[in-house]
């Protein structure tokens, strides 16, 4: 489940002091090179944008293999599990584990192998030949290769009740916390297949799933919206939008607002899920790399690889089918390799010698 926590600094937890200032094992401190204010840029084999579950992973594979990644890790350090309480599906902890607990695992396992991690924002990039420049917090990064690991965020309504309560009843992630409301009754809002296919599957669990959306019809595809209409133990809400998450510890009830007439409705449930969509993070590179119709990055083939060779993507950034944390995990270890071994290819050619295993694009 998820809450509103999103530590930028230290603060204990499950144990562990998390420094979301950290840089990896001191041999050339980011903050340095930031704070000298020299001009100089920072040279890398390899830059890992992003510090979720995808961008730690390729930061652990590419430390590993020697190549010093640099991952400048963003604001928001550690991506969307730091917005998350229990995480209850990610292998290896079968008890369980709390969110920003499992990517302060990841930091350290980076951080161990050598990776160096500065949070703060990619505000831009020249991806127009190598080395490919990026820039952060006022300091200019070259690098061989390029990750994009910067996930999505989920949209929410942007009502103080559902920040309030996030954790405590109200998520964005039906396949990760559906399994908290085992016989219990939940709403759901949205109107696209995404939401569709949320409510269907919170009916695995759920007594009653109150599918609640603003207009008389809903957005998706023809099918989905029959076998919503057909399961008993979804109830349509229509024509109605959510004003108010109400509880105080824990949700217990929706304030719902009709758009087809006055006056308001108390829905009693025990959870809320919004689905209203996801927007994925490429503001920075939407000038270089291809989107997909949903705005998303596009790799090619069964490689990580994008359009431009050299630069690879990875997690839920690329992925609105899956978005997890073990496919996000899965994804980034994909693009160290391809790094790897695309690094490997580039210098054989200036070596003259053949390439094995070369990813590219192109
Ligand atoms: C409420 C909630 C609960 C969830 N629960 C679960 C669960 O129980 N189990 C599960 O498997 N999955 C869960 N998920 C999904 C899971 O969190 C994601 O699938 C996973 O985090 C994706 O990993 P990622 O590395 O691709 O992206 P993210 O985790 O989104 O990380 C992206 C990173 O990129 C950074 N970034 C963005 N833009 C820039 C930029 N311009 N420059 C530098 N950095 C940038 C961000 O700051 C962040 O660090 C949940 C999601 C939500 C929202």
């Amino acid at each position: 489940m998820s809450d509103d926590a999103t530590p930028k600094t230290t603060r204990p937890l499950g144990g562990i002091s998390l420094n979301f200032i950290s840089e990896g094992d001191g041999s050339a401190p980011l903050s340095q090179s930031v704070a000298s204010g020299t001009g100089k840029p920072v040279e890398a084999r390899v830059v890992i944008v992003g510090s979720g579950p995808a961008g730690l992973t390729a930061a652990i594979y590419a430390a590993r293999a020697n190549l010093e990644p640099i991952v400048i890790g963003g604001v928001a350090a550690g991506g969307q599990l730091m917005i998350t309480s229990e995480v209850e599906n990610y292998p290896g902890f079968p008890d369980g584990v709390q969110g920003p607990e499992l990517m302060a695992l990841f930091r350290k396992q980076a951080e161990r192998f050598g990776a160096r991690i500065l949070d703060a924002d990619v505000e831009r990039v020249d991806l127009g030949g190598r080395p490919f420049r990026l820039w952060a917090a006022g300091v200019e990064y070259r690098s061989e290769a390029v990750i994009v690991a910067t996930g999505a965020e989920a949209i929410w309504l942007g009502i103080e009740s559902e920040t309030r309560l996030r954790g405590r009843g109200v998520s964005a992630c039906a396949t990760c916390d559906g399994f908290f409301f085992r016989d219990k009754e939940v709403g759901i809002v949205g109107g696209g297949d995404s939401a569709l296919e949320e409510a269907l599957f919170l009916t695995r669990f759920a007594s009653k799933v109150h599918l609640i959306h603003r207009r008389d019809a809903f957005r998706g595809s023809k099918i989905m919206a029959t076998r919503v209409a057909a399961n008993p133990r979804i109830q349509l809400h229509l024509n109605r939008t959510v004003e108010e998450v109400i509880g105080s510890e824990h949700v217990e009830a929706l304030r719902l607002g009709k758009t087809d007439g006055a006056g308001e409705e108390l829905l009693a449930v025990d959870g809320f899920f919004v689905a209203i969509g996801h927007r994925p993070n490429v503001a920075a590179f939407r000038d270089w790399l291809e989107l997909d119709k949903k705005g998303y990055l596009k790799t090619e083939g069964a490689t990580t690889a994008s359009n431009i060779d050299g630069v690879f993507v990875a997690g839920d950034v690329d992925d609105h089918r899956y978005r997890q944390a073990v496919t996000a995990a899965g994804e980034g270890c994909r693009a160290a390799i391809d790094v790897e071994r695309w690094l490997e290819a580039q210098e054989a050619h200036v070596a003259g010698r053949p390439a094995a295993n070369a990813v590219s694009a192109r």
